[in-house]
């Protein structure tokens, strides 16, 4: 009888099979991503998504805690007793009036998916909890990530709290926020800093795992996208099941983006969801591989067979002019994205859109998450920012339902956020001028006075 869960090639000519517990970086055969795979009509799934909603009755459960392994039948690779969970995915939907009006939505209509309440401050953590499960499967002993921080935060704080998983995390040199840096380090990971970018930090970790036989913790990797659908799942509750019209997300590796249309996907063919939300996809302009390719040359997912010279001309073009990513969004600074193929599959799937905001717009989307009350990392507005120039652009209604994806807490990357505030003339330059960023049209300036009660008063009052 052939298993019920097994990986399996996204390329539609080729379909290799392996086995669940093997560890594959890519397919064999030809080189492509790999998904993890289902007898969905030999498994059980809940008849109704509702059905899911009951575990938070039964939260001494770990597996019925965890924001991702409640969804377990719906991700049914890992038997109960592997799975790796320390508490990921508590996170909210949460409404922002100031935000929709921003993006110019119905103040109703806009939400934002707080993924920056995961443990670690970022989304990484549902994929993180798939990965290490599968790393648990096999009995995996050490494990690696290149990173632009949150990657190697999560991966981390997995490795720290099972005790007995070693940590590698391999960084660019100065290409990582503090908030992220400190976290790979006070979690006791061994950090790898490479003379280069996160390109350069991907490729030589691929190359190190494999000599070493060490378990590989990027997003190429099939079971943190299982994990990241959960993200869907969750919004799909938040809205009591009913699909948004539209989910936007920040395109780095394109991890998450690959993860939703896989989601919304499975979720059809199960019968669970009876309409696809549409996934936009926001660049930002300093590392705008995707935008590039789908907008500037045409490719497309085309049944799986994607026109790979596009991507290799393109590729060969970014190295014969020496263009690397250029981004204050650190955690999207990625020219090469490794999931490429998978997200063009879930645009295909979710008649999904591609765009790019500069960074300027990012920091002004930021500012306003801000003042919502709930605050993320320069990344995850990309999103926010993305809503706005779709809602511009008439692509999105008014009343249409959106769900932005914030993927990363304020903390991460204080220092964009403070030297938006408070930093003036060669100060503001000095942290900006390299991003293209020009003005802060949303600072909220702290106030300097001198140590007088009067004074002090005074400002007050004015405010
Ligand atoms: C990793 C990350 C991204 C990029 O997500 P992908 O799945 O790689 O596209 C965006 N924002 C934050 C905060 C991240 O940590
Ligand atoms: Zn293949």
């Amino acid at each position: 009888m052939p298993d019920l869960a097994w990986q399996q090639c996204i390329n539609p000519q080729c379909r290799a099979t392996y086995d669940i517990a093997q560890v594959l970086h890519k397919c064999d055969k030809c080189g492509n991503l790999l998904d993890a795979a289902y007898d969905w009509e030999r498994l059980s799934v809940p008849h109704s998504l509702d059905e899911f909603e009951r575990r938070w009755a039964t939260r001494r459960n770990p597996l019925d805690f965890s924001g991702v392994w409640r969804f377990r039948e719906l991700m049914p690779f890992a038997p109960d007793n592997k799975v790796v969970s320390i508490g990921e995915g508590q996170t909210q939907l949460r409404r922002a009036p100031g935000v929709a009006q921003y993006a110019g939505l119905d103040p109703a209509r806009l939400h934002l998916q707080y993924e920056g309440m995961n443990f670690s401050g970022s989304f990484k953590d549902n994929g993180m909890t798939g990965a290490f499960t599968h790393a648990n499967m096999v009995s995996a002993r050490r494990v690696a990530c290149a990173s632009t921080g949150n990657t190697s935060a999560s991966m981390a704080s997995f490795a720290a709290a099972l005790g007995s998983i070693r940590a590698f995390v391999f960084i660019g040199s100065g290409k990582i926020a503090y908030g992220k840096l400190c976290q790979a380090l006070d979690y006791g990971g061994v950090t790898i800093q490479i003379d280069g970018d996160f390109d350069d930090a991907m490729e030589r970790v691929q190359q190190v795992s494999k000599q070493l036989g060490i378990y590989l913790m990027n997003s190429l990797n099939p079971f943190r996208l299982e994990g990241q659908k959960a993200i869907m799942y969750r919004v799909l509750e938040g809205l009591g099941w009913q699909p948004p019209d539209w989910v936007i997300v920040p395109g780095g590796n394109l991890g998450n983006s690959s993860a939703f249309g896989k989601a919304f996907v499975e979720l059809e063919q199960l019968g669970l969801i009876n309409k696809i939300p549409r996934v936009a996809i926001i660049n930002s302009t300093g590392a705008r591989t995707l935008s590039e390719l789908v907008n500037g040359r045409g490719i497309e997912w085309n049944g799986g067979n994607v026109d790979d010279s596009i991507i290799d001309e393109y590729y060969a073009y970014l190295d014969a002019e020496n263009i690397r990513a250029v981004t204050l969004a650190s955690a999207i600074e990625i020219n090469r994205p490794v999931n490429l193929k998978k997200a063009l599959r879930t645009l295909d799937f979710t008649r999904g859109v591609v765009r790019e905001v500069t960074d300027e717009e990012i920091l002004d989307a930021k500012a306003k998450v801000g003042a919502s009350g709930i605050g993320c990392e320069p990344a995850s507005a990309a999103s926010v920012a993305g809503a706005r120039k779709l809602r511009d652009e008439g692509l999105i209604a008014p009343d249409e339902t959106v769900v932005c994806i914030l993927t990363g807490h304020q903390l991460k990357d204080p220092n964009a956020a403070v030297n938006y505030h408070s930093a003036r003339g060669e100060a503001f330059e000095q942290a900006f001028a390299k991003y293209g960023v020009k003005n802060a049209r949303f600072r909220n300036m702290p106030v300097q006075t001198p140590n007088d009660l009067d004074r002090i008063i005074e400002v007050v009052e004015k405010a």
